[in-house]
Protein backbone atom coordinates (compact mmCIF):
# COMPACT_ATOMS: atom_id res chain seq x y z
CA UNK A 1 0.00 0.00 0.00
CA UNK A 2 1.20 3.59 -0.70
CA UNK A 3 1.41 5.31 2.41
CA UNK A 4 1.14 9.56 3.00
CA UNK A 5 1.47 11.95 5.76
CA UNK A 6 -0.08 15.35 4.65
CA UNK A 7 0.68 16.18 8.05
CA UNK A 8 1.14 15.46 11.47
CA UNK A 9 4.95 13.46 11.35
CA UNK A 10 6.52 16.51 13.32
CA UNK A 11 3.28 17.67 14.80
CA UNK A 12 -0.05 17.36 17.21
CA UNK A 13 -2.93 18.31 15.48
CA UNK A 14 -4.01 18.95 11.96
CA UNK A 15 -3.92 15.13 11.13
CA UNK A 16 -4.08 13.38 8.13
CA UNK A 17 -3.43 10.61 6.42
CA UNK A 18 -4.02 9.02 3.34
CA UNK A 19 -3.68 5.31 2.18
CA UNK A 20 -4.07 3.42 -0.90
CA UNK A 21 -4.12 0.46 -2.59
CA UNK A 22 -4.43 0.31 -6.39
CA UNK A 23 -6.74 2.93 -7.08
CA UNK A 24 -8.44 2.46 -3.79
CA UNK A 25 -7.43 5.58 -1.48
CA UNK A 26 -8.53 6.26 2.25
CA UNK A 27 -8.17 9.05 4.62
CA UNK A 28 -7.58 9.17 8.16
CA UNK A 29 -8.87 11.83 9.61
CA UNK A 30 -9.00 15.52 8.46
CA UNK A 31 -7.79 17.36 11.10
CA UNK A 32 -7.42 21.37 11.62
CA UNK A 33 -3.68 22.04 12.58
CA UNK A 34 -3.11 23.81 16.18
CA UNK A 35 -0.12 26.59 14.68
CA UNK A 36 0.32 27.82 11.05
CA UNK A 37 3.59 27.34 8.92
CA UNK A 38 5.01 29.79 11.55
CA UNK A 39 4.42 28.32 14.65
CA UNK A 40 2.00 30.83 15.35
CA UNK A 41 -2.14 29.70 16.20
CA UNK A 42 -3.97 28.43 13.54
CA UNK A 43 -6.00 30.90 11.43
CA UNK A 44 -9.42 29.10 12.25
CA UNK A 45 -11.13 30.51 9.08
CA UNK A 46 -10.55 32.85 6.96
CA UNK A 47 -13.59 32.68 5.22
CA UNK A 48 -15.84 33.37 8.18
CA UNK A 49 -19.16 34.19 7.63
CA UNK A 50 -19.26 32.67 4.12
CA UNK A 51 -21.76 29.95 4.28
CA UNK A 52 -20.60 29.15 0.39
CA UNK A 53 -17.53 29.20 -1.05
CA UNK A 54 -16.48 28.30 -4.68
CA UNK A 55 -13.29 26.75 -6.48
CA UNK A 56 -11.00 29.59 -5.77
CA UNK A 57 -12.17 29.56 -2.42
CA UNK A 58 -10.65 26.07 -2.01
CA UNK A 59 -7.79 26.87 -4.31
CA UNK A 60 -6.56 29.96 -2.37
CA UNK A 61 -6.76 27.81 1.06
CA UNK A 62 -4.64 25.29 -0.57
CA UNK A 63 -2.03 28.15 -1.17
CA UNK A 64 -2.04 29.19 1.58
CA UNK A 65 -1.36 25.97 3.73
CA UNK A 66 -4.94 26.04 5.26
CA UNK A 67 -5.98 22.89 3.03
CA UNK A 68 -3.21 19.92 2.61
CA UNK A 69 -2.81 20.14 -1.30
CA UNK A 70 -4.66 16.37 -1.50
CA UNK A 71 -6.33 15.64 -5.20
CA UNK A 72 -9.83 14.00 -5.01
CA UNK A 73 -11.15 15.20 -1.64
CA UNK A 74 -12.19 18.48 -1.74
CA UNK A 75 -15.55 20.15 -3.47
CA UNK A 76 -14.06 21.50 -6.21
CA UNK A 77 -12.82 18.15 -7.72
CA UNK A 78 -14.10 14.91 -9.12
CA UNK A 79 -14.70 12.16 -6.04
CA UNK A 80 -11.44 10.45 -5.31
CA UNK A 81 -11.38 8.30 -1.77
CA UNK A 82 -13.08 5.49 -1.14
CA UNK A 83 -14.10 7.01 2.68
CA UNK A 84 -12.48 9.30 5.34
CA UNK A 85 -11.62 7.16 8.73
CA UNK A 86 -12.64 9.54 11.44
CA UNK A 87 -10.73 8.62 14.98
CA UNK A 88 -12.59 11.22 16.99
CA UNK A 89 -14.67 14.76 16.98
CA UNK A 90 -11.56 16.62 18.20
CA UNK A 91 -11.10 20.07 15.97
CA UNK A 92 -7.27 18.64 15.04
CA UNK A 93 -9.05 15.65 13.30
CA UNK A 94 -12.18 16.55 12.15
CA UNK A 95 -12.00 20.35 11.64
CA UNK A 96 -11.65 20.25 8.04
CA UNK A 97 -14.21 17.96 7.25
CA UNK A 98 -16.64 20.58 5.95
CA UNK A 99 -14.39 21.26 2.84
CA UNK A 100 -14.38 17.75 1.71
CA UNK A 101 -16.04 16.59 -0.98
CA UNK A 102 -19.30 15.00 0.88
CA UNK A 103 -20.00 12.31 -1.66
CA UNK A 104 -16.82 10.60 0.07
CA UNK A 105 -18.67 8.43 2.91
CA UNK A 106 -17.28 9.27 6.37
CA UNK A 107 -16.56 6.36 8.54
CA UNK A 108 -17.15 7.25 12.32
CA UNK A 109 -18.65 6.07 15.71
CA UNK A 110 -22.09 6.56 16.66
CA UNK A 111 -20.78 8.66 19.63
CA UNK A 112 -18.41 11.36 17.17
CA UNK A 113 -21.46 11.83 15.35
CA UNK A 114 -23.79 12.47 17.75
CA UNK A 115 -21.03 15.47 18.75
CA UNK A 116 -20.88 16.36 15.47
CA UNK A 117 -24.78 17.10 14.79
CA UNK A 118 -24.84 18.79 18.17
CA UNK A 119 -22.12 21.17 16.66
CA UNK A 120 -24.08 21.77 13.78
CA UNK A 121 -26.51 23.05 15.07
CA UNK A 122 -24.58 25.96 16.52
CA UNK A 123 -22.23 26.80 13.80
CA UNK A 124 -22.49 28.48 10.46
CA UNK A 125 -20.63 26.14 8.39
CA UNK A 126 -21.91 22.79 9.19
CA UNK A 127 -19.93 19.21 8.57
CA UNK A 128 -22.44 17.39 6.32
CA UNK A 129 -23.74 13.74 7.80
CA UNK A 130 -25.42 12.42 4.65
CA UNK A 131 -23.11 9.73 3.75
CA UNK A 132 -21.91 8.03 7.25
CA UNK A 133 -21.01 4.92 7.91
CA UNK A 134 -21.10 3.72 11.74
CA UNK A 135 -18.07 2.73 13.48
CA UNK A 136 -19.01 -0.04 15.37
CA UNK A 137 -16.66 -1.54 17.87
CA UNK A 138 -14.73 -4.48 16.57
CA UNK A 139 -17.28 -4.75 13.40
CA UNK A 140 -15.67 -5.01 10.11
CA UNK A 141 -16.43 -2.89 7.63
CA UNK A 142 -15.36 -3.08 3.36
CA UNK A 143 -14.14 0.06 1.96
CA UNK A 144 -12.77 -0.44 -1.37
CA UNK A 145 -9.40 -2.31 -1.37
CA UNK A 146 -9.58 -2.26 2.31
CA UNK A 147 -10.96 -4.37 5.15
CA UNK A 148 -11.48 -2.31 8.38
CA UNK A 149 -12.18 -2.59 11.86
CA UNK A 150 -12.82 -0.07 14.18
CA UNK A 151 -11.63 -0.65 18.14
CA UNK A 152 -13.18 1.59 21.27
CA UNK A 153 -10.37 3.84 22.54
CA UNK A 154 -10.71 5.78 25.72
CA UNK A 155 -10.06 9.29 24.84
CA UNK A 156 -11.03 12.61 26.18
CA UNK A 157 -13.10 12.84 22.99
CA UNK A 158 -16.65 10.87 23.50
CA UNK A 159 -16.61 6.88 22.03
CA UNK A 160 -13.27 7.38 20.06
CA UNK A 161 -11.73 4.71 17.43
CA UNK A 162 -8.77 3.19 16.52
CA UNK A 163 -8.41 1.53 13.38
CA UNK A 164 -6.94 -2.00 12.14
CA UNK A 165 -7.06 -1.73 8.74
CA UNK A 166 -5.95 -4.67 5.92
CA UNK A 167 -5.08 -4.28 2.50
CA UNK A 168 -6.92 -6.52 0.72
CA UNK A 169 -4.81 -7.52 -2.00
CA UNK A 170 -1.79 -8.28 -0.21
CA UNK A 171 -3.08 -9.03 3.29
CA UNK A 172 -0.86 -6.24 5.01
CA UNK A 173 -1.98 -4.57 8.11
CA UNK A 174 -1.66 -1.47 9.50
CA UNK A 175 -3.47 -0.27 13.24
CA UNK A 176 -4.17 3.33 13.43
CA UNK A 177 -4.11 4.45 17.25
CA UNK A 178 -6.19 7.90 16.83
CA UNK A 179 -5.96 9.53 20.27
CA UNK A 180 -5.70 7.70 23.16
CA UNK A 181 -5.23 7.47 26.76
CA UNK A 182 -5.62 4.85 29.59
CA UNK A 183 -7.00 6.62 32.71
CA UNK A 184 -10.44 7.56 31.60
CA UNK A 185 -13.62 6.60 32.64
CA UNK A 186 -13.45 4.36 29.48
CA UNK A 187 -9.80 2.32 30.77
CA UNK A 188 -11.54 -0.74 29.72
CA UNK A 189 -11.31 0.36 26.55
CA UNK A 190 -8.02 -0.10 26.79
CA UNK A 191 -7.25 -2.91 28.91
CA UNK A 192 -9.33 -5.10 26.51
CA UNK A 193 -7.14 -3.94 23.48
CA UNK A 194 -4.29 -5.02 25.45
CA UNK A 195 -5.67 -7.96 26.84
CA UNK A 196 -7.54 -9.48 23.66
CA UNK A 197 -5.06 -7.37 20.74
CA UNK A 198 -5.54 -7.96 16.96
CA UNK A 199 -3.13 -10.06 15.18
CA UNK A 200 0.23 -8.63 15.15
CA UNK A 201 -0.34 -6.10 12.79
CA UNK A 202 2.91 -5.00 10.21
CA UNK A 203 2.43 -1.11 11.10
CA UNK A 204 1.56 1.12 13.94
CA UNK A 205 0.48 4.57 13.03
CA UNK A 206 0.86 5.66 16.91
CA UNK A 207 0.47 8.69 18.49
CA UNK A 208 3.21 10.41 20.82
CA UNK A 209 1.45 13.59 22.14
CA UNK A 210 2.95 13.04 25.76
CA UNK A 211 6.27 11.93 24.43
CA UNK A 212 8.97 14.88 25.04
CA UNK A 213 6.63 16.43 27.75
CA UNK A 214 8.52 17.03 30.80
CA UNK A 215 7.01 16.52 35.12
CA UNK A 216 4.26 14.45 35.90
CA UNK A 217 1.09 16.46 36.05
CA UNK A 218 -0.87 16.95 39.47
CA UNK A 219 -3.69 14.78 38.35
CA UNK A 220 -3.01 11.48 35.80
CA UNK A 221 -6.37 9.56 35.62
CA UNK A 222 -9.85 11.28 35.77
CA UNK A 223 -10.98 9.70 38.66
CA UNK A 224 -7.70 11.57 40.17
CA UNK A 225 -9.32 14.67 38.54
CA UNK A 226 -12.59 13.96 39.90
CA UNK A 227 -11.18 13.82 44.00
CA UNK A 228 -9.68 17.17 43.01
CA UNK A 229 -13.02 18.52 42.36
CA UNK A 230 -14.49 17.06 45.39
CA UNK A 231 -11.25 18.86 47.43
CA UNK A 232 -12.18 22.05 46.47
CA UNK A 233 -16.38 21.73 46.46
CA UNK A 234 -14.98 20.88 50.18
CA UNK A 235 -14.29 24.21 51.02
CA UNK A 236 -18.30 25.35 50.46
CA UNK A 237 -17.92 28.01 47.93
CA UNK A 238 -21.51 29.22 46.90
CA UNK A 239 -20.58 29.64 43.13
CA UNK A 240 -17.98 27.66 41.51
CA UNK A 241 -17.65 27.88 37.90
CA UNK A 242 -15.62 25.84 35.97
CA UNK A 243 -13.90 26.54 32.40
CA UNK A 244 -14.47 23.19 30.55
CA UNK A 245 -15.29 21.86 27.17
CA UNK A 246 -18.71 20.86 26.62
CA UNK A 247 -17.65 18.04 25.01
CA UNK A 248 -15.39 16.32 27.29
CA UNK A 249 -17.75 14.13 28.63
CA UNK A 250 -15.80 11.90 30.99
CA UNK A 251 -14.88 15.43 32.91
CA UNK A 252 -18.63 16.39 32.91
CA UNK A 253 -19.68 13.20 34.40
CA UNK A 254 -17.28 13.59 37.17
CA UNK A 255 -18.64 17.36 37.45
CA UNK A 256 -21.73 16.07 37.85
CA UNK A 257 -21.23 13.51 40.20
CA UNK A 258 -19.22 15.68 42.57
CA UNK A 259 -21.94 18.57 42.15
CA UNK A 260 -24.59 16.46 43.68
CA UNK A 261 -22.58 15.17 46.12
CA UNK A 262 -21.81 18.46 47.63
CA UNK A 263 -25.36 19.95 47.44
CA UNK A 264 -24.64 22.33 44.00
CA UNK A 265 -27.52 22.34 41.18
CA UNK A 266 -25.46 21.46 37.96
CA UNK A 267 -25.53 24.38 35.50
CA UNK A 268 -24.78 24.11 31.54
CA UNK A 269 -25.76 26.52 28.71
CA UNK A 270 -28.47 25.06 25.95
CA UNK A 271 -25.75 23.95 23.47
CA UNK A 272 -23.92 21.69 26.30
CA UNK A 273 -27.65 20.55 27.15
CA UNK A 274 -28.05 19.95 23.57
CA UNK A 275 -24.47 17.74 23.08
CA UNK A 276 -25.42 15.49 26.68
CA UNK A 277 -29.26 15.00 25.68
CA UNK A 278 -28.16 14.07 22.59
CA UNK A 279 -26.36 11.33 23.48
CA UNK A 280 -29.23 9.76 25.59
CA UNK A 281 -30.21 6.58 23.78
CA UNK A 282 -26.68 4.97 22.86
CA UNK A 283 -26.18 2.10 24.83
CA UNK A 284 -23.52 3.12 27.19
CA UNK A 285 -24.79 6.18 28.17
CA UNK A 286 -25.80 5.53 31.82
CA UNK A 287 -24.05 7.62 33.25
CA UNK A 288 -24.24 10.65 31.12
CA UNK A 289 -26.40 13.33 32.93
CA UNK A 290 -29.62 13.86 31.06
CA UNK A 291 -31.86 17.43 31.92
CA UNK A 292 -34.39 15.14 33.51
CA UNK A 293 -31.25 14.54 36.39
CA UNK A 294 -31.74 15.97 40.07
CA UNK A 295 -30.27 18.86 39.93
CA UNK A 296 -29.62 19.78 36.45
CA UNK A 297 -30.13 23.25 35.15
CA UNK A 298 -30.31 25.11 31.79
CA UNK A 299 -28.64 28.66 31.78
CA UNK A 300 -30.57 31.05 29.60
CA UNK A 301 -29.68 34.67 28.99
CA UNK A 302 -30.70 37.31 27.68
CA UNK A 303 -28.09 38.62 25.00
CA UNK A 304 -29.71 41.69 23.88
CA UNK A 305 -32.16 39.56 21.34
CA UNK A 306 -33.22 36.61 23.70
CA UNK A 307 -30.70 33.67 24.30
CA UNK A 308 -29.02 33.20 21.11
CA UNK A 309 -28.60 29.43 22.06
CA UNK A 310 -32.41 29.35 22.19
CA UNK A 311 -32.89 30.96 19.47
CA UNK A 312 -30.87 28.67 17.09
CA UNK A 313 -32.73 25.85 18.85
CA UNK A 314 -35.65 26.76 17.80
CA UNK A 315 -35.46 26.94 14.15
CA UNK A 316 -37.28 24.94 12.22
CA UNK A 317 -35.16 21.83 10.82
CA UNK A 318 -32.98 22.30 14.18
CA UNK A 319 -32.38 18.30 15.24
CA UNK A 320 -32.85 19.82 18.86
CA UNK A 321 -36.46 21.97 18.54
CA UNK A 322 -38.09 19.13 20.28
CA UNK A 323 -36.28 19.65 23.82
CA UNK A 324 -37.56 22.98 23.95
CA UNK A 325 -39.98 22.15 26.24
CA UNK A 326 -37.68 20.39 28.23
CA UNK A 327 -34.81 22.57 28.17
CA UNK A 328 -37.56 25.85 29.50
CA UNK A 329 -38.27 23.44 32.42
CA UNK A 330 -34.91 23.82 33.44
CA UNK A 331 -34.45 26.88 32.85
CA UNK A 332 -32.31 29.00 35.05
CA UNK A 333 -31.91 32.80 34.66
CA UNK A 334 -28.13 34.38 35.75
CA UNK A 335 -30.06 36.80 37.68
CA UNK A 336 -31.49 34.44 39.63
CA UNK A 337 -28.38 33.17 41.05
CA UNK A 338 -27.82 35.75 43.59
CA UNK A 339 -28.81 32.74 46.07
CA UNK A 340 -28.04 28.61 46.54
CA UNK A 341 -25.08 26.50 45.75
CA UNK A 342 -24.04 26.42 41.47
CA UNK A 343 -21.69 25.06 39.44
CA UNK A 344 -21.82 26.35 36.35
CA UNK A 345 -19.93 24.95 33.57
CA UNK A 346 -17.65 28.24 31.44
CA UNK A 347 -17.21 27.93 28.00
CA UNK A 348 -16.14 31.08 25.67
CA UNK A 349 -19.68 31.72 24.13
CA UNK A 350 -21.27 32.23 27.38
CA UNK A 351 -18.93 35.06 29.23
CA UNK A 352 -21.96 37.41 28.99
CA UNK A 353 -23.93 35.32 31.02
CA UNK A 354 -21.77 34.18 33.50
CA UNK A 355 -20.86 38.06 33.91
CA UNK A 356 -24.86 38.79 34.35
CA UNK A 357 -24.78 36.52 37.83
CA UNK A 358 -24.85 38.36 40.74
CA UNK A 359 -21.33 37.91 42.77
CA UNK A 360 -19.14 36.28 39.84
CA UNK A 361 -16.28 37.81 40.89
CA UNK A 362 -16.23 36.34 44.03
CA UNK A 363 -16.89 32.94 42.38
CA UNK A 364 -14.17 29.91 42.52
CA UNK A 365 -12.59 29.17 39.42
CA UNK A 366 -11.83 25.29 38.80
CA UNK A 367 -9.98 25.50 35.34
CA UNK A 368 -10.73 22.28 34.26
CA UNK A 369 -8.99 21.83 30.38
CA UNK A 370 -5.41 22.19 28.88
CA UNK A 371 -3.75 25.08 31.01
CA UNK A 372 -1.85 26.29 27.55
CA UNK A 373 -5.25 27.99 27.11
CA UNK A 374 -4.79 30.18 29.72
CA UNK A 375 -2.17 32.06 27.75
CA UNK A 376 -3.98 32.51 24.12
CA UNK A 377 -4.98 36.07 25.18
CA UNK A 378 -7.52 36.11 21.87
CA UNK A 379 -10.14 33.46 23.30
CA UNK A 380 -12.86 35.70 25.70
CA UNK A 381 -12.13 32.97 28.06
CA UNK A 382 -9.14 33.69 29.12
CA UNK A 383 -9.30 37.64 28.16
CA UNK A 384 -12.28 37.27 30.71
CA UNK A 385 -10.92 34.82 33.86
CA UNK A 386 -8.05 37.90 34.18
CA UNK A 387 -10.18 41.08 33.62
CA UNK A 388 -12.62 39.92 36.52
CA UNK A 389 -9.48 38.79 38.77
CA UNK A 390 -11.21 34.75 38.65
CA UNK A 391 -7.35 33.69 38.22
CA UNK A 392 -7.05 34.68 41.87
CA UNK A 393 -9.49 32.18 43.18
CA UNK A 394 -8.63 29.56 40.75
CA UNK A 395 -7.44 25.95 40.88
CA UNK A 396 -6.14 23.73 37.60
CA UNK A 397 -7.85 20.57 37.44
CA UNK A 398 -7.31 18.30 34.62
CA UNK A 399 -5.99 14.93 33.55
CA UNK A 400 -4.82 14.77 30.05
CA UNK A 401 -6.36 12.82 27.04
CA UNK A 402 -3.34 11.09 26.24
CA UNK A 403 -1.17 8.02 26.80
CA UNK A 404 1.77 8.73 28.64
CA UNK A 405 4.88 6.77 27.87
CA UNK A 406 4.66 3.58 29.76
CA UNK A 407 0.52 3.48 28.31
CA UNK A 408 2.42 4.06 24.82
CA UNK A 409 5.01 0.68 25.53
CA UNK A 410 1.88 -1.17 26.79
CA UNK A 411 0.09 -0.60 23.97
CA UNK A 412 3.64 -1.63 21.81
CA UNK A 413 4.42 -4.99 23.86
CA UNK A 414 0.75 -5.97 23.08
CA UNK A 415 0.25 -5.51 19.32
CA UNK A 416 3.94 -6.14 18.72
CA UNK A 417 3.56 -4.54 15.37
CA UNK A 418 6.59 -5.00 12.54
CA UNK A 419 7.38 -1.09 12.49
CA UNK A 420 6.42 1.77 14.42
CA UNK A 421 5.19 5.11 12.20
CA UNK A 422 5.39 8.32 14.32
CA UNK A 423 2.42 10.63 14.44
CA UNK A 424 0.08 13.08 16.06
CA UNK A 425 3.89 13.78 18.26
CA UNK A 426 6.09 16.55 18.13
CA UNK A 427 9.08 14.41 19.07
CA UNK A 428 9.15 11.76 16.36
CA UNK A 429 13.06 11.33 17.08
CA UNK A 430 12.26 10.35 20.41
CA UNK A 431 10.49 6.94 19.67
CA UNK A 432 13.78 5.21 18.84
CA UNK A 433 14.62 5.15 22.32
CA UNK A 434 11.48 4.60 24.12
CA UNK A 435 10.11 1.29 21.49
CA UNK A 436 13.46 0.61 19.78
CA UNK A 437 15.22 1.83 17.20
CA UNK A 438 15.32 -0.31 14.05
CA UNK A 439 11.24 -0.75 15.21
CA UNK A 440 11.11 3.05 13.86
CA UNK A 441 9.84 4.04 10.60
CA UNK A 442 9.74 7.68 10.03
CA UNK A 443 7.91 9.31 7.16
CA UNK A 444 8.10 12.62 7.22
CA UNK A 445 5.15 14.94 5.80
CA UNK A 446 3.98 14.70 2.02
CA UNK A 447 6.61 11.60 1.45
CA UNK A 448 4.59 9.10 -0.35
CA UNK A 449 6.23 5.54 0.55
CA UNK A 450 5.28 1.82 -0.03
CA UNK A 451 4.75 -0.08 2.89
ZN1 LIG B 1 -5.48 14.92 18.53
ZN1 LIG C 1 -8.13 14.06 20.54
Amino acid sequence: MEFTIYRGSNQVGGTCIEIKSGNSRILLDLGMPLNDKAGKDFLVDPLKGKKVWDKKDISDLKQSWILPDIKGLYQDDEKGFDGILLSHSHGDHFGLLHFANPKIPVVMSLGAMRMIEALNAFIPRQVPLLNTIPATHNKDIQIGGFIVKPYLMDHSAFDARGFFITEKSTGKTLFYSGDFRATGHKENAFKMLVDRPPMKPDYLVLEGTSIGRKGKPEYETEKEAQGGIREVLKQGHRLVLVACSGQNIDRICSLYAEARRAGYEFVVDPYVACVLENLRDLPYAGKIPLLENPGMRVLIHNYGRGDKYMAKIDKDGCKFKPFMAMLGRKKLKPRDMGEGKYMVLMRDGIVPAIKAIPGYKDAFLIYSQWQGYLNKSHMKLTEFVYASGLDKNMKHIHSSGHADVPTLQRLVAALNPGKIIPAHTEKPENYGALFGNNRIKPIPDNAPVYL
